[in-house]
């Protein structure tokens, strides 16, 4: 306290520390396998990295980059959604390179957002979006995924019932963290549709669009009408294995991006200058990679997803992200994810998250716990034995 007030912002008081931090903590301090926070545990292309390296010692990037990004980049992020999903967009006047999808959100949702804005945004949801409508003036408004016949769906009249006049716009994340839903044609449909009738922006977070593993990624920017409505986001993370690298970038339209390019500038005012020419190369790697490392992922979730049913959870495949969420009360736990995941290290050696955080509804999460599976076979081989110990 100074002048007899909380030192914290008040729209940040709710927000402890991040439940990956206190989890990878926990992970750290107990030697348990950490399956809670979403890093893998091999690092991405060495010609990638390579290419950093030499980018580093040859003085590329070494001083402030362009303020967007430096143009081979925002090539081939456009080069990227052209031969992806043929999606044109300018380079110039449409791709902004942000540091992570996490400066994207931040940067759109400060961009975009006047104080008591509503966000519709479907739960359970990434923890920085709430921080982000927050420190925004945002008001949140969730749309709950709900467990249906093995997976989370989204309601649609929920979400249409969920729009008022103060909706400004909807923020989409598919794949989906934590559930690995991919929203199907149809929903993005519907949700498009809605958006256009309504007039709302559309904010997509798709950082796990190489990691579809049933259906297809579709970005709902390639809808009728969508594409002067939506903020396209992804980042070099997932997609090559290098989430410390924290490059992102946003697709849409011209005002879009001098909008949230406004918001930037003053956040970080550019983005790591060498790891720029780097993802600018991996980008345009090969059909062969990104088929590769969804194939070695579905592996993983296959293992990881029969490993926790023998252990006795009831398991929601993902078909999409590198996530499995499940429900801990077939284990006769209780209904308790929270507790569960504070005490799994010491029973079993074993770090997994709580869902309940990714919820304003906590009590619809309260049973939920998710595991990550973006680790070499032989930890996750190791992580199931321990965890059919459980049930021992
Ligand atoms: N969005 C989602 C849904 C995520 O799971 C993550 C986690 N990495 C991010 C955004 C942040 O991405 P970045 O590391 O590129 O900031
Ligand atoms: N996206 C990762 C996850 O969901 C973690 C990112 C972070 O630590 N903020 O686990």
């Amino acid at each position: 306290m100074t002048q007899g007030r909380p030192l914290l912002n008040r729209s940040l008081a709710e927000f402890g520390t991040t439940i990956f931090a206190e989890m990878s903590a926990l992970a750290a301090r107990t030697g348990a396998i950490n399956l809670g926070q979403g890093f893998p545990d091999t690092d991405g292309p060495e010609e990638i990295r390579e290419v950093a390296a030499r980018a580093v010692l040859s003085g590329l990037g070494n001083q402030y980059p362009p303020g967007p990004g430096i143009p081979e980049l925002r090539s081939a992020v456009a080069a990227h959604q052209a031969r992806f999903y043929g999606l044109e967009y300018d380079p110039d006047a449409e791709v902004l390179v942000t540091t992570g999808a996490t400066e994207a959100v931040a940067a759109t949702l400060l961009a975009l957002l006047e104080p008591g804005d509503e966000v519709v945004a479907l739960e359970p949801y990434y923890d920085s979006y709430a921080a982000c409508i927050a420190m925004a003036g945002g008001v949140r408004v969730p749309v709950t995924l709900r467990p249906q016949e093995g997976a989370y769906r989204l309601d649609l009249d929920e979400l249409r019932a969920a729009v008022t006049p103060r909706t400004r716009l909807i923020l989409l994340n598919t794949p989906h963290n934590p559930t690995g839903t991919v929203l199907t044609r149809e929903e993005l449909s519907a949700i498009a549709e809605l958006a256009c009738e309504r007039d709302l922006l559309v904010v997509t977070d798709e950082v796990y669009e190489h990691l579809v593993f049933e259906g297809e990624h579709i970005p709902i920017a390639s809808f009728p009408g969508m594409r002067e409505h939506t903020v396209t986001i992804s980042s070099a993370g997932k997609t090559f294995s290098l989430t410390g690298w924290k490059i992102g970038w946003i697709t849409a339209s011209p005002d879009l991006v001098t909008a949230v390019r406004s918001a930037k500038q003053f956040l970080t005012y550019v983005s790591g200058g060498p790891l720029q020419y780097a993802v600018a190369e991996a980008l345009r790697l090969p059909d062969g990679y990104f088929a590769g490392l969804r194939e070695d992922l579905r592996a993983k979730r296959d293992l990881l997803s029969a490993g926790l049913t023998e252990a006795g959870f009831e398991v929601y495949g993902p078909a999409g992200t590198y996530f499995v969420t499940t429900d801990i009360r077939p284990l006769g736990e209780g209904g308790d994810g929270f507790a569960f995941c504070r005490s799994l290290p010491e029973r079993c050696g074993v770090v997994a998250v709580p869902n309940a955080v990714f919820y304003d509804h906590r009590e619809q999460g309260a049973p939920f716990v998710r595991f990550a599976f973006c680790k070499r076979q032989e930890v996750l081989e190791e992580a199931v034995s321990r965890l059919k110990q459980l049930a021992a």
